[in-house]
């Protein structure tokens, strides 16, 4: 069961929207107060203009100059994709990813804004694999 950040109350599902769903997975409202929480789609990390780590969505990878042999690459079809449309190769230090991106990395500042208006989940947990 998942409890709200504010007064730790219980969060239930929301009836998405038809374009809604197409963005978030989840929606979750709370019951005592009028907290939502959303858990967007792994693929909307890959919308925007700046570079994200695929799995955790972190506006803060490093960029790299070769591919690190010992922690892990993004194999994913959209990954190859940004590879094969010219992307950087990048590293998220928070899942020790390496992913590539076209995008260009975000200015600090435009990170926090943009955080703002669309809070980061928090890394899921390796268990639940796959896109
Ligand atoms: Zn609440
Ligand atoms: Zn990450």
């Amino acid at each position: 069961m998942r409890k709200c950040k504010q007064c730790n109350g219980k969060l239930q599902r929301v009836h998405r929207t038809f374009l809604e769903r197409f963005t978030y997975m989840a929606i979750y409202g709370c019951s005592k107060c009028d907290t939502e929480e959303f858990v967007p789609r792994r693929y909307t990390y890959h919308f925007g203009e700046h570079a994200r780590c695929p799995r955790c969505g972190s506006y803060r990878p490093s960029k790299l100059r070769e591919r690190d042999k010992i922690d892990k690459m993004n194999f994913g079809v959209l990954n190859l994709a940004e590879q094969l449309a010219g992307g950087r190769l990048y590293h998220c230090c928070f899942c020790r990813l390496q992913f590539y991106d076209r995008r260009p990395l975000a200015e600090k500042i435009k990170v926090e804004t943009a955080v703002e208006r669309e809070p980061v989940p928090s890394p899921p947990d390796t268990a639940k694999s796959g896109a």
